[in-house]
């Protein structure tokens, strides 16, 4: 077992401190990763704050990680030492069941195990608690290859963690429901990390992007990243005006919200797919479901095929998101505050592991 260092939290109410944790590999099929970056998503603010009573302590979050290959089991022939690799959501899963041996690991029917605070379960990953998972916002970290996408080595390091959770996690829903071809009108409520990659993607793709946000002040971001449109919910006419103009929404919200202002600007039998994470239940009701045959539905990131397919998308394009490091404890309690808040500036944060460590 090695020790590396981690950004962990001893409690839901203690602070983020450096601590050491232990990993080990587990065979010949793995791959010692240094990780250089590491995205901070809003479900890392779930998971550390123990919001879905799933969080052991101490934890370690992180789950959109980027970093160098340094070592590489004697199976693994397709990754070479010095090969920029990326690692998302989940680092484990059971192999044998149908969406298993379609690549669609995140919905293993036995259930994925995620990389931060994930329930060990298939014996592929090692912590030196014997139970759960360390995300990685740490230095280090070894990970089946099966769970390793191969970063394009144009494209640029510190940017390709969050393609491996928000980036994927828009992707994914583009692509089921019609918009990876281009010509929809798509909309992306919540201008945060996961929206950002949202507009960034569906023009990519061809198509027509309005940026649903709670307010008007987002407005400059979202034509900066090239939106055609903006609606703030806050503002009665412009809502009544784009009602039912849309053919795919996409919520990233991750509060509790009404789903009903947003859903009035589908288009009848469009599609609506909730990403965010709100705590309370939705209420719709049956007449609009009757009547306007919207389809409501969710999405979960994506599999490692379609995963590999989302940075190689993204590094063709050369699909940059707006950023922010965080090389401090300071920068990383400021952008926790961010984030509990509704980021305000709509930037990724990612954390520089040298300099958050030195
Ligand atoms: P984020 O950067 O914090 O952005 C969330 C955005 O939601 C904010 O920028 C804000 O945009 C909007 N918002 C509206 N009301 C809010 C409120 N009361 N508090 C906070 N934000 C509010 O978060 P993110 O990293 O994009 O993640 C968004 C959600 O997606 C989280 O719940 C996360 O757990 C979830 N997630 C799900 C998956 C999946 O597989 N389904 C994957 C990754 C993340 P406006 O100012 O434009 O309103
Ligand atoms: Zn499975
Ligand atoms: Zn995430």
């Amino acid at each position: 077992m090695y020790k590396t260092e981690a950004i962990g939290k001893a409690s839901k109410e203690a602070p983020f401190e450096k601590i050491i944790i232990g990993r080990e590999g587990t065979s010949d099929d793995d791959v010692d990763i240094d990780i250089k970056y590491c995205g901070y998503c809003h479900t890392d603010i779930h998971l550390v704050n123990n919001d879905w009573g799933v969080t052991d302590f101490p934890c370690v979050g992180g789950h959109e990680l980027a970093g160098v290959a340094v070592k590489v089991g004697t199976n693994v022939k397709d990754i070479k030492v010095g090969d920029h690799v990326g690692v998302g959501y989940f680092v484990d899963s059971c192999f044998n069941c149908d969406y298993c041996k379609d690549n669609d690991e995140i919905n293993c029917i036995k259930g994925m195990t995620g990389t931060s605070c994930g329930q060990i379960q298939y014996g592929r990953i090692k912590t030196d608690n014997g139970k759960y998972t360390y995300g990685g916002w740490s230095k280090k970290m070894t990970v089946n290859r099966r769970f390793i996408s191969i970063i394009p080595k144009s494209y640029p390091l510190e940017n390709a963690g969050p393609v491996f959770c928000g980036g994927i996690t828009m992707f994914t829903p583009m692509f089921n429901y019609g918009a990876s071809k281009g010509g929809l009108k798509v909309g992306i409520a919540g201008l945060g990390g996961l929206g950002q990659m949202g507009v960034l993607l569906a023009k990519a793709m061809g198509n027509h992007v309005t940026v649903i946000s709670s307010s008007p002040r987002k407005i400059a971001l979202a034509k900066e990243l090239g939106a055609d449109d903006y609606v703030a919910q806050s503002d009665e006419e412009a809502m009544k005006a784009a009602t039912m103009t849309l053919d795919l929404i996409i919520d990233t919200i991750p509060a509790s919200h009404d789903i009903n202002p947003p859903l009035n600007l589908i288009k009848k039998k469009g599609t609506y797919v909730v990403v965010g994470v709100a705590p309370e239940p939705f209420k719709v009701s049956a007449f609009k479901l009757i009547v306007d045959q919207v389809k409501i539905t969710g999405s979960a990131t994506g599999g490692m095929k379609i995963t590999q397919e989302c940075i190689n998308f993204v590094a063709k394009n050369n699909i940059l998101q707006k950023i922010e490091m965080i090389n401090t404890f300071d920068e990383m309690n400021h952008a926790t505050e961010q984030l509990n808040k509704g980021n305000d500036s709509g930037v990724r944060y990612v954390i520089d592991m040298e300099k958050i460590f030195s």
